[in-house]
């Protein structure tokens, strides 16, 4: 027998760092495996777009032939130096072939680049930013999606032991992964109508250094269709907010992928004049940096996007882009490069067209989900929602304080369980006992065979005791998130599951 194999292994883990030890699983992805527990389960959990809203149908590889009888593959490919690619769907096709062509050479799409990529990628990167936003002064920086540029945001701008603003629910990844850079949240206050002006100036006028640390700098935001309320910051707000930042030196990180999937009960196209207009078209101060992604518009796994930013933030990302993931992947860019200026490509008004079919197509799952939603679950008066006006969430209020075990603690108690989901920020100093509640009837749904997102892993992990101790947000925390971004056939059996699970669980006394 092998020595080797006899001997026990040493425990490594004390060479793991700090940063790594601190960082938590992400609750989306526990969710999701919890989805997954068998095959019938029908998930309104995820916002994954589906397939049949990707663009492309069809991707054609041509490669060096390499099977036994060709001697050597190099010498037998016809033209090294000219491979092609095309990318092509039965309406139209994109091809990136040769250097003489006016499609964007192969050869130069996959050699190295500077940070941003080719010049031709930032080119349509440009073209873009200026035909929807048209900021005052800035730059565009490819990404590879926006957990990539908020994350890279977030190391430009925060220190271990900074505070950062943002919605008191969030998107749950992005708020553990500043956690294990010892970024500090900070929640503000959101109502139907998104983030609230003057609770984000009242936490900031009221700050004091002495008991809360530094004053925050940043505020991280989702303006349209926020996840996962859904709710959208109308044109007065924004510029309120917008001057809250100029007053208080803060930066806005605008992450925005539900920008297109803005709604319109008029029949309206989403032109940009017809959407909201972004916190960085009005960034004359150069303190927003939005960041922007193609995981909405095109497919997630493209893991394409960019941040738009000031050129000072832009050359400090640019060095940190340059020494370490650089430039995004060769095929990303000649996708992005051909559809937005070659010569078969759509041009910035064919995407134009592309997202606007797509925001009429949401908006029909929106409005399909809704009434079924009405039909099945509002029906039953234990639970309630309204529609959005963009995005893919329905942000559903369950009624608990009406259950017949709902009840006030007796004190404060600030040391409730861990949900069954992992993450779920433990614990301010709560009066309810939705937290057990809520755990019960999501528990409830997994059994019936239907999975949703639990408010609570979007609850910001803040430290309670400096925050909202008077309300706490546990017992805000009787929602759940659903989708309509999935396939149309399981709206109605996921729902009916969810009216017939409430209905049950509101009449159990035990
Ligand atoms: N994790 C990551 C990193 C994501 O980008 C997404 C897509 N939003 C998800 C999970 C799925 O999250 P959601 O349910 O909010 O769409
Ligand atoms: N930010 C928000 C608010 C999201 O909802 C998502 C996912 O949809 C992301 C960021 C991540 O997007 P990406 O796939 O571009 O990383």
């Amino acid at each position: 027998m092998n020595i080797a194999m006899t001997m026990s292994k040493p425990d490594l883990r004390h060479h793991l760092s700090s940063e790594v030890l601190s960082r938590k699983e992400n609750p989306m992805k526990v969710v999701q495996r919890l989805s997954m527990r068998n095959s019938n389960m029908i998930s309104l959990a995820n916002g994954d777009p589906h397939f049949s809203l990707y663009p492309i149908r069809k991707v054609k590889f041509e490669v060096a032939p390499v099977s036994d009888e060709v001697e050597d593959p190099f010498m037998s490919w016809q033209n090294p130096n000219s491979p092609s690619i095309s990318f092509s769907s039965s309406r139209s096709d994109i091809s990136s072939k040769s250097l003489s062509s006016e499609s964007i050479p192969l050869n130069a799409a996959l050699q190295y680049h500077g940070g941003t990529g080719s010049d031709v990628f930032v080119h349509a990167m440009e073209e873009l930013t200026n035909y929807y936003h048209n900021p005052p002064n800035h730059k565009c920086l490819n990404t590879l999606g926006n957990m990539d540029g908020i994350v890279k945001c977030f190391r430009l701008l925060a220190n271990p032991g900074d505070n950062i603003l943002a919605d008191e629910f969030a998107f749950g990844p992005p708020t553990n992964a500043a956690l294990s850079q010892g970024i500090n949240w900070v929640p503000v206050r959101i109502d139907k109508g998104g983030l609230i002006p003057s609770d984000l100036e009242k936490v900031l006028s009221d700050w004091d250094e002495e008991t809360k640390g530094r004053k925050p700098r940043v505020l991280y935001t989702v303006p349209c269709g926020q996840n996962p309320t859904g709710c959208t910051l109308n044109l007065q707000r924004r510029k309120e907010i917008y001057a809250i930042a100029c007053k208080y030196d803060l930066v806005i990180i605008e992450d925005d992928p539900y920008y297109f999937l803005q709604y319109s009960d008029s029949d309206g196209d989403a032109v940009p004049s017809n959407l909201m207009p972004s916190f960085v078209s009005m960034d004359t101060e150069g303190r927003v940096i939005r960041v922007e992604s193609c995981s909405k518009t095109i497919a997630p796994g493209m893991r394409l996007g960019w941040v738009v930013c000031s050129p000072m933030f832009y050359e400090h990302m640019l060095h940190l882009v340059e020494s370490s993931a650089q430039f995004s992947h060769g095929f990303g860019q000649i996708f992005l490069s051909e559809m937005i200026l070659g010569p078969q490509g759509w041009g910035v008004l064919g995407f134009d067209r592309w997202v606007q079919s797509l925001r009429k197509e949401y908006q029909r799952r929106r409005d399909h989900f809704q009434v079924i939603f009405d039909h099945e679950v509002a029906s039953t008066g234990y639970a309630s929602a309204e529609a959005p006006e963009a995005g893919m969430f329905l942000w559903i209020r369950i009624h608990l304080d009406e259950h017949p075990r709902f009840k006030l603690l007796p004190s404060r108690t600030a040391d409730s369980k861990n949900g069954l989901i992992q993450g779920v920020p433990t614990i301010y100093g709560r009066k309810t006992n939705f937290l057990e509640l809520m755990d019960e009837f999501f528990e409830n749904c997994l059994n019936a065979g239907v999975v949703l997102t639990p408010s609570s892993v979007f609850a910001l992990p803040y430290e309670s005791s400096l925050f909202n101790t008077d309300d706490p947000l546990e017992d805000r925390i009787n929602y759940v998130r659903a989708t309509f971004a999935g396939p149309y056939e399981t709206m109605e059996p996921g729902l009916k599951i969810v009216g017939q699970v409430l209905r049950d669980f509101f009449s159990s006394n035990e």
